[in-house]
């Protein structure tokens, strides 16, 4: 199977092939000729199969025909967040080259003035994350009658971020004769039902089990008390044959002090959370992408939907809280085929988290056998003189990545507004910047 018999044009193929891929992922090979045929779709694939190319390509090519018209796009995509956000933009530029296609972005940490801009000179495709939309919206900036075809992406992740209820009005503001793709890793019962609801006879397309885990990615459980984990990281990361890491915290002081202590101990380590700025989160992940250090350590929000490919190893330092992360993070290894390990630390206060997981993917985990004796260094790992860090720890600073927000009154953030499962942490401030790279057409057309 190549991208040639699917149906897409020769301008396109080109592109494509100047991408450097040669073949079509399962989800791209069948998604895209329904969807170049205008058939409404729902694609459920896990993470990394190439979900964004099956949805971008077809549309490229259906909207090469036709008219801009100032502040009604001709089409929408919906991300669950900025980063997803600019990554489906990133795609548009490098397989659109060969078109006039003209986008606008709407998500936080870019101006909304030359958001505004940019749709008043009329877009073929507008990104947005629903809150933002649903602000602009509100507030007369936008029209969405001339809004043709629909992408809800990562939709388990927009019922997990409380988005339903926005998805659900954007929806009912499109025409009504009109293409909607659905895709996502999980069909949980209210997204089937959004689909029931949004979607006209959809081709339905699943090219996994829902919410397995990538079969190319060796799992394990490596049970560990929580004093001994960092000693324990230290242990696999010299011997497991580690080129690559990405080691995600559930907090993002643990991702800083976890980066402090491995850089101590000599790795090259780096660090992203959400308490950096978005040039600074840039310039970490280019310095990971580049080589200069090979662990990067992670929070959940700051490293979503990154693009990092080849990355050998993810070790989840703290279980996750929520099943669907771990989906997520274990889908930063094991990326186009390659093969990746994941470790999982699991604490006895872990036991029921590590269930969910376990339910989540439909099968037990196994526990990792060390084939030599456990870490060499049993010695607990000591603070040496007082530990600063803690000492000073402000009300909240250990607060969760992925908790809830207060709600802002002037205007809707992206954040959710509605949480669906209770969390146990304290709400974070909003996000002040995002950390996906900056799409060339952002800063050519859109903030011009
Ligand atoms: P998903 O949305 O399913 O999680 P993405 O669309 O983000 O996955 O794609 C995951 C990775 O696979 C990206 O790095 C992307 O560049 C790469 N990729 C997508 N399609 C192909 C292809 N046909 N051949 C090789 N790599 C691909
Ligand atoms: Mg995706």
């Amino acid at each position: 199977m190549s991208f040639a018999d699917l149906g897409l044009s020769d301008e396109l193929l080109q592109a494509v092939e100047s991408a450097g891929y040669t073949e079509p992922t399962p989800i791209q090979a069948q998604a895209i000729p329904p969807v170049l045929m205008m058939k409404d779709l729902i694609g459920i694939a896990q993470t990394g199969t190439g979900k964004t190319a099956s949805f971008v390509l077809p549309m490229i090519d259906i909207l090469a025909h036709g008219r801009r018209r100032a502040l009604m796009p001709r089409s929408l995509i919906l991300e669950p967040t900025r980063e997803l956000a600019a990554q489906v933009a990133e795609n548009f530029e490098k397989y659109g080259k060969n078109h006039d296609l003209k986008m606008a972005l709407l998500i936080g940490g870019v101006q909304m003035g030359d958001q505004v801009k940019a749709l008043s000179e009329g877009v073929d495709v507008l990104i947005a994350t629903p809150g933002r939309l649903m602000d602009l919206f509100e507030r007369g900036k936008i029209l969405l009658t001339g809004c043709e075809l629909l992408v809800i992406d990562e939709a388990d992740r927009m019922l997990d971020m409380g988005f339903i209820p926005d998805i659900e009005s954007i929806c009912a503001k499109l025409p009504t004769n009109r293409q909607t793709m659905l895709f996502s890793a999980t069909m949980p019962p209210p997204i089937k039902k959004l689909s029931d609801r949004f979607l006209s006879n959809p081709k339905y397309i699943e090219v996994a089990r829902p919410a397995t885990t990538n079969i190319n990615i060796a799992q394990y459980k490596v049970p560990v008390s929580p004093r001994k984990k960092r000693e324990v990281l230290r242990h696999l990361l010299r011997t497991d044959d580690v080129s690559t890491a990405i080691v995600f915290c559930n907090r993002k002081t643990t991702v800083r002090e976890l980066a402090k202590s491995l850089k101590k101990h000599g790795f090259a380590a780096g660090e992203i959370h959400g308490d950096m700025d978005q040039p600074a989160r840039i310039a970490e992940l280019e310095r990971f992408k580049d080589g200069q250090v090979n662990i990067l350590c992670a929070s959940d929000v700051a490293a979503r939907g990154l693009d990092v490919k080849g990355v050998s190893h993810v070790f989840n330092f703290d279980t996750p809280w929520h099943p669907d992360d771990y989906v997520h993070r274990v889908g930063r290894t094991g990326r186009g085929g390659a093969s990746g390990r994941a470790f999982t630390f699991v604490t006895p206060d872990d036991a029921e988290a590590v269930q969910n997981v376990e339910k989540l993917t439909g099968g037990e985990i196994p526990v990792f056998e060390f084939a030599d004796e456990q870490p060499a260094e049993a010695v607990e790992e000591k603070p040496k003189g007082k530990r600063p860090q803690r000492a000073k720890k402000v009300e909240g600073a250990d607060r969760a990545e992925r908790a809830p927000r207060k709600e802002t009154t002037e205007m809707r953030s992206e954040e959710p507004r509605r949480e669906r499962r209770p969390r146990r942490s304290e709400p974070e401030p909003a996000d002040d910047g995002w950390n996906g790279p900056v799409p060339e057409f952002l800063k050519v057309s859109a903030l011009a």
